[in-house]
């Protein structure tokens, strides 16, 4: 996923406002798709990602000019609730936080087998899906290793 966002610019602004943590580059299609909010108060970009879970600022205009919180968004983001049983871990293929942390060793294999497939399938859609705009595989590699 990193060469897709290689054309983004790499600012200071990269810096979220409210928690002072880096923010991740995201595309405007992915907070066009998450949005609540009325479309028109977005702008043409380019946006951050804020993954601090203590900061209620999801997106952020690079320029500074103005920012989406939590409240703003369709779907509860996993980074913010890391530990929240309901949050969705993986958008695309549906398995919750507490799917996986259920799960014995050889179902969690299994899990990650079913996103891979997915992905491979060209069945995901993680740019309008997941509010990180970029595949959960990570995510859920990092939750299947936790007790
Ligand atoms: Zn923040």
């Amino acid at each position: 996923m990193a060469e897709m966002y290689a054309g983004l610019p790499q600012l200071p602004a990269a810096i979220c406002a409210s928690c002072h943590h880096q923010g991740k580059a995201v595309s405007g299609q992915t907070v066009k798709a998450l949005l609540a909010a009325s479309l028109r108060e977005v702008a043409d970009g380019p946006y951050l990602f804020c993954p601090t879970p203590t900061c209620r600022v999801v997106y952020f205009a690079a320029d500074h000019s103005h920012h989406f919180t939590t409240d703003q968004l369709r779907e509860r983001v996993y980074q913010k609730v890391p530990t929240d049983p309901t949050v969705w871990a993986c958008y695309c293929f549906r398995h919750t936080v507490g799917d996986i942390h259920m799960a014995t060793l050889a179902d969690r294999q299994a899990i990650i087998v079913d996103i891979m497939v997915g992905i491979q399938a060209g069945q995901c859609a993680c740019d309008l899906r997941n509010p990180q705009g970029a595949c959960c595989l990570g995510n859920v590699r990092s939750l299947a290793k936790h007790e």
